[in-house]
């Protein structure tokens, strides 16, 4: 495996972020040997931490992957604590001599990695004082990592961009979005792409409908705060489901590399109808949860959690339909849902295929019940927390009559095989190690996400009608399943039920 010579910089060290997923998944890498002996980190933020404390916050982060003493300690040699006031631009000059230092120290060739693991509010800054306080060397490479919200509209995120990008060029930002990170996102290429059947069939002569669902079943908890301010549709619609949605949409690209993949998302992103106010009306739906009952858990409202106002308006569920406007989906709805304290947690993706032209299998004239319309098939794809796909068949019972029953093929991953698998924020971190942006989301990318959403979010905030409630433990809304039912369609994936033929819900 190559060595991967680099200097990160972490903005925001000592935050949750870079705790719980930054340096466990840095350690990750030096196991595998991505990073051996080339490699530094620079921490900083406010606090003033010394090296020592630092790396030994840093060894408490990584406990839980059981590294021997020896190991844990030789990894966080490499680590370097700076506090730093990002708005001081003295400290930017502490922070140079220090990665000049390190450069030399580790034979780094110059290569420098920014990881901005703090509030957005700060990118402008930072990105600015780099370049005035000559970070930027011509060594090497620089590139810089920027986490998520990117902007909070599409006006906010073009000045932000243009702020980033009148220091870095856009092959050298890396705007995380998670979610692209996950095995299961990554394989919806393979299961289009490496397979006839479902590549031959993939457009609106063979499909129905398409179904994406991101359920927690958590609830706010402890960031009531920050999610008051936000709403499942910014903080989950602009991003996740835009990204997974044009992942399906996308036409096949003529290579299987960054610049083919993600050209043929921003062309899938543009197809996506932004929609009038009439229209949001008609196709979205928000909610937000109350108290309820699930099993032997019993959960407070939205409105009662802390950190949330007592008469918040905002949206804890969306439900919508997306309309693609091109050749390939002309016709066939998009159907995503999002949110908070829902039945199960689960991420799904339902592809749900048109029927045969004519069902051979009617009930004999006078028979004494009706033979059920014949399912659909649909080809489900399990993101998280199982990982897999499955296939829903039709076949014929076994008997002497001549009943259809539904027959699932299905493939999961062994609890090993995910085990084992890298965790997203690893597989990133490495992507950018090695420069490639395929699963990072360009500029257009986010534009285009913002210019969807932001009709929403506006015909939303206009209208006098607040959000539509649901008890806490269920599936959303009742106008979450009738914006369905007015296509003839119903949700695939529907865990409430088990619970309420037990009476749990
Ligand atoms: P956090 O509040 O835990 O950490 C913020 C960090 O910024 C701290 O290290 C703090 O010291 C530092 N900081 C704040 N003001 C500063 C200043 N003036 N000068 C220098 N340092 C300063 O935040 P977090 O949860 O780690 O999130 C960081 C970023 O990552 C945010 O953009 C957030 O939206 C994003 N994000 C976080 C998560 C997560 O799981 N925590 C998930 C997705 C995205």
């Amino acid at each position: 495996m190559k060595e991967n010579k680099v200097l990160f910089t972490i903005f925001g060290a000592t935050g949750d972020l870079a705790q719980r997923k930054l340096y466990p998944s840095l350690f990750r890498l030096y196991r595998t040997g991505s990073l051996v002996e080339s490699f530094a980190v620079i921490g900083t933020a406010r606090r003033p931490w010394s090296d020592e404390t630092y790396r030994e916050i840093v060894q408490e982060t990584i406990a839980y992957l059981n590294p021997t003493e020896e190991e844990a300690q030789a990894f966080s040699s490499h680590f370097y604590y700076q506090a730093h006031d990002v708005n001081d631009t003295e400290h930017y000059d502490k922070l140079k001599d220090l990665a000049d230092t390190l450069d030399a120290k580790y034979t780094l060739d110059g290569n420098r990695l920014y990881y901005l693991a703090m509030s957005p509010a700060f990118f402008g800054t930072i990105v600015s004082h780099l370049e005035s306080q000559k970070m930027l060397t011509s060594d090497g490479y620089h590139r810089v990592i920027i986490e998520k919200p990117f902007g909070t509209d599409y006006e906010t995120a073009a000045k932000l961009n243009e702020e980033i990008t009148s220091v870095f060029a856009e092959n050298e930002i890396y705007r995380i979005d998670h979610y692209l990170g996950k095995e299961m996102i990554q394989n919806i290429s393979a299961i289009r792409f490496a397979n006839n059947i479902f590549e031959s069939m993939w457009n609106n002569r063979y499909i129905d409908n398409v179904q994406i669902s991101i359920a927690e079943n958590l609830g706010v908890e402890d960031r009531g705060g920050y999610y008051d301010k936000s709403g499942a549709l910014k903080d989950m619609v602009q991003n996740h489901i835009l990204q997974v949605l044009s992942l399906l949409v996308m036409e096949p690209p003529v290579a299987f590399s960054e610049q083919e993949i993600r050209a043929e998302k921003i062309k899938a992103l543009e197809a996506v109808r932004v929609y009038t106010p009439e229209e949001v009306k008609e196709n979205f739906i928000r909610g937000q949860y109350t108290a309820g009952r699930l099993a032997d858990n019993q959960y407070l409202g939205y409105l009662e959690e802390p950190g949330v106002a007592e008469d918040s308006k905002t949206e804890t569920f969306v439900a919508g339909k997306f309309t693609i406007d091109n050749f390939r989906w002309s016709g066939v709805p998009f159907y995503v849902r999002t949110g908070k304290r829902l039945t199960e947690k689960g991420t799904r993706i339902n592809v749900v295929f048109k029927q045969v032209p004519v069902n051979l299998f009617k009930a004999e004239v006078g028979a004494e019940c009706e033979q059920p319309a014949l399912e659909p098939n649909v080809l489900t794809i399990y993101i998280q927390p199982t990982e897999g796909f499955s296939l829903s068949l039709n076949g014929k019972e076994v008997g002497p009559s001549f009943n259809m029953l539904p027959t699932q093929l299905a493939y999961r991953n062994s609890a090993e095989a995910i085990e084992n698998t890298p965790e997203a924020y690893e597989k990133l971190l490495l992507d950018a190690l090695k420069g490639d942006g395929t699963n990072f989301t360009h500029w257009k990318e986010v534009a285009q996400s913002w210019r969807i959403v932001d009709v929403i979010r506006q015909t939303w905030d206009q209208s006098e009608e607040g959000c539509e409630t649901y008890p806490a433990g269920t599936m959303g809304p009742e106008a979450a399943f009738e914006l369905l039912e007015k296509d003839g369609f119903k949700w695939i994936w529907h865990p409430d039920e088990w619970y309420r033929e037990r009476n749990l819900l």
